[in-house]
């Protein structure tokens, strides 16, 4: 196998929708990238980006200013680091359509909340123009631009849609919509990128974009090895009847199509990433995404065994399928800090100069990078950390329409998800209580030389204090019983939280992060009101 540094575009997403890291911190962020082998970022600014004109109050209190945006331009171009900016064309956008201005924009709406512009209202193609013109004007040498484009589900019976498209299939559309902006961003200059689930889910019109865009198969649950069932099979999960490892209950179309690419050659397995090896069969060209940070991770630490095995998968499938370029993802409603997701990114450049690397030589990296000490048994800290919580200790992050703050879901809904298996979710928090145990037995194994290090050490005990304290109390919220003693023990740790985030986070966010691990609880033990949003990430 090639050499992972062979791929063209090796990056890294930053993910400003629920997390803002402070200016100097994004910063420190390149340079550990760049040292690391990567060179790229994938930037999702979301509102923080310092929208003007018409579109000022997009732009939320804590966005970047335009110098700094220009001065993060001029720093990652100096550092070799290409910047792929992302602006979503069609979903994931309440943080605009909140906006009484932007409202009339939305698909479905008023009977679902602002989330996607409707494809056919010539209003929207207006503003996704005028958001991607101000961000290419502040990265005027980008070489691709990433439009989003996943995630929705179109209204059958919105009247703009029928008068544009008549009776076309989910697919026409789509692919119609896709078509209008990425020839418009190719005419501004940026190759455009798509994110792949609808194009796979409404495959019938998917030729149409060969040669117009560059679609990325976002695929965070496939690992290095096959899987005795498929992972992700687009557009069938929700479908009734269908079976994932039986191909004749899956529609025809989607048959026909993925069926070789999912299952190995005899039938038996699951492959990894099937889509981009779909893609390599067609001709097309593609990037992979994996993830280090995504849905089911506690807001701690990320659910660590599985995205590294994702992180070094997507690495050989890369290769492997002769991708133009690998990204690695980091969802920041997930809140678990970014440096307590480095394994996975110290895993991905392992796997770029070496791609049959061994998860002990990873452990060993990246215990010397963080502890100081290259020794693979404290690699395995974030393996201890990040093993499977219930749901109470995931954020199940909803946007505020008013106050476009990303808050956990109420902390009641969460305790009853938890309780939907309360043996499972009583046997994690045990686990995690031991786990717990010897992470910090490990920990004291640490010799951090460097202010860099010393920051990381008191990260990961950060991490044990606040799990702890979840993993001691949980049973007994479980139970029903609402202690006083959990609201006094967690003062001190409120105030530990605010200290350590602080440096990497705004105050924005920090009281974002607050709120999602101690005061969605408070108000649960005290009996008040959930703080609560609406529209799910
Ligand atoms: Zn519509």
């Amino acid at each position: 196998m090639m050499s992972g540094i062979s791929l063209p575009v090796r990056g890294v997403h930053i993910d400003c929708r629920a997390q803002m890291l402070r200016f100097d911190r994004i910063r420190t962020i390149f340079k550990d990238l760049v040292r690391w082998g990567y060179n790229a970022v994938l930037f999702e600014y979301e509102d923080h980006f310092p929208y003007s004109g018409r579109l000022k109050s997009i732009a939320s209190g804590d966005a970047l200013t335009h110098f700094q945006v220009k001065e993060l331009d001029r720093i990652a171009s100096d550092l070799g680091l290409q910047i792929i900016p992302l602006v979503q064309c069609l979903g994931h956008l309440a943080y605009v359509l909140r906006l009484q201005k932007f409202r009339r924009l939305s698909e479905g709406y008023p009977k679902t909340q602002p989330y996607a512009v409707c494809p056919a209202d010539p209003g929207s193609r207006r503003l996704f123009r005028e958001m991607a013109e101000q961000v290419i004007e502040a990265h005027p040498g980008c070489r691709y631009f990433h439009l989003g484009g996943d995630e929705v589900k179109l209204d059958p019976s919105c009247p703009r849609c029928r008068d544009v498209y008549g009776r076309a299939s989910e697919s026409e559309k789509l692919v119609s919509h896709y078509l209008d902006r990425a020839d418009w961003m190719r005419s501004m200059g940026p190759d455009p990128i798509l994110w792949g689930d609808l194009i796979f889910a409404h495959p019938e019109h998917r030729d149409r974009l060969r040669g117009h865009a560059i679609i990325m198969d976002w695929d965070y649950w496939s690992g290095t090895k096959p899987a005795p069932a498929p992972q992700v099979l687009w557009g069938m999960r929700y479908l009734p009847g269908i079976k994932p490892n039986d191909p004749k209950t899956w529609p025809p179309l989607s048959r026909k199509l993925f069926e070789s690419a999912v299952f190995t050659e005899d039938g038996r397995k699951a492959r990894p990433f099937p889509y981009s090896s779909f893609l390599h069969n067609e001709g097309q060209p593609f990037m992979v995404a994996t993830a280090a940070r995504c849905s089911g991770d506690s807001f701690c630490v990320p659910a660590q065994p599985l995205h590294s095995d994702n992180v070094v998968g997507g690495v050989r499938a890369s290769l492997e399928q002769r991708a133009l370029g690998y990204v690695i993802t980091s969802w920041s409603v997930r809140r678990s800090p970014w440096p307590l997701t480095e394994h996975s990114l110290i895993a991905g450049s392992m796997a770029l100069r070496h791609p049959g690397v061994s998860g002990k030589a990873i452990d060993r990296a990246f215990a010397r990078e963080h502890f100081g000490v290259a020794d693979a048994s404290l690699g395995r800290i974030p393996g201890l950390l990040g093993a499977p919580a219930p749901a109470f200790l995931q954020s199940m992050p909803r946007s505020d329409l008013k106050t476009n703050q990303w808050l956990a879901l109420s902390f009641d809904k969460r305790l009853e998800q938890s309780r939907k298996d309360i043996a499972t979710s009583l046997r994690q928090l045990s686990a995690l209580r031991r786990n717990c145990e010897v992470a910090k037995r490990l920990l004291g194994r640490a010799r951090p030389r460097t202010a860099y290090q010393r920051e990381r050490v008191t990260l990961w005990r950060w991490a044990i204090r606040v799990l702890s304290f979840y993993a001691e109390h949980g049973p007994l919220w479980l139970k029903g019983d609402k202690p006083a003693k959990s609201l006094t023990a967690m003062g001190p740790l409120v105030a530990l939280t605010r200290r350590v985030l602080g440096r990497i986070y705004t105050d924005e966010t920090v009281s974002e992060e607050i709120q999602t691990r101690f005061g969605s609880l408070a108000d649960y033990l005290e009996g008040r009101a959930p703080r609560d949003g609406q529209v799910s990430g």
